[in-house]
């Protein structure tokens, strides 16, 4: 049975290990340290690295691993520069698979946070729920800032991911959730959902407990980001912007603006 756990990094990175107490691989190994120290703990063995973009808090950790780990497979981007010589280029429509733990992803192309941003989607999953490694391009109430590509590109990354099953387990990179919460709610204020969310995550922090992975149906229900084409937060967006937003890319990209001032 595959397990999915969150290895903590830098200040608010989860670094996400999928073992089956046995092999392991991680993804987006920002640091090499905290790894090494889960795998020892463990007793697991690296087989491999899956990379969603080319950020160094989600790569600086790839040669240190393969120093010790020679044999581990890293998958990363075709089209932004390699983690790692050997690393394996993937790309949109690509499988990724890992017989080890029985898994077998689909690569998503999700460029906006970065150009050549791409996602690992398991349509099977564990427990029947499919699994999405995100990396930047979604969070838990929020979305990755616009790095390198347009808002357009974003808007139709997201579109896809709001496309997957409901119970398909969210795999974001940062714990950022309290916060993007707070931007929701000044968007969508009478959102029970997401009062309902908000009490939930507190109760989390509180303990120190991560609040991913989240779920495709609840960001559905609670992030504005997913919910441009709403009327209620049109509408905010409209007020705060001052102007008429007549599609739905706009709506999207005043959201955009309005978080990044917040
Ligand atoms: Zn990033």
């Amino acid at each position: 049975m595959v397990n999915i756990s969150p290895i903590p990094a830098f200040q608010d990175n989860y670094i996400w290990l999928i073992t089956n107490n046995k092999q392991a691989v991680v993804v987006d190994p920002g640091q090499a340290a905290p790894v090494e120290q889960v795998l020892a703990e463990r007793e697991l063995t690296l087989t491999g690295i899956l990379i969603t973009h080319h950020h160094h808090d989600h790569t600086g950790g790839v040669e240190a691993l393969l120093d010790n780990w020679p044999q581990a497979r890293v998958y990363a981007p075709a089209s932004e520069p390699l983690p790692a010589q050997g690393a394996i280029a993937v790309s949109d429509g690509d499988h990724v698979t890992l017989p080890e733990l029985g898994l077998e992803f689909e690569i998503m192309a999700v460029p906006g946070h970065t150009l050549g941003h791409i996602a690992y989607y398991e349509a099977n999953g564990v427990a029947g729920e499919p699994l999405l490694f995100c990396g930047d391009t979604l969070f838990s109430g929020g979305c990755g800032r616009l790095f390198e590509g347009t808002a357009e590109q974003m808007h139709h990354s997201l579109t896809r991911f709001a496309a997957l099953p409901d119970p398909t387990r969210v795999y974001c990179t940062h714990e950022y959730t309290q916060a993007n919460l707070a931007f929701c709610h000044a968007v969508e204020p009478n959102n029970v959902e997401l009062q309902k969310y908000l009490q939930k995550v507190a109760k989390l922090r509180q303990q120190g407990i991560p609040t991913l992975p989240s779920s495709i149906g609840q960001e559905k229900a609670i992030n504005v980001f997913l919910r441009p084409h709403l009327e209620g937060v049109k509408a905010s967006a409209q007020a705060h912007e001052g102007a008429e937003l007549n599609e739905n890319i706009k709506v999207f990209a005043a959201l955009r603006r309005w978080k990044d001032a917040f």
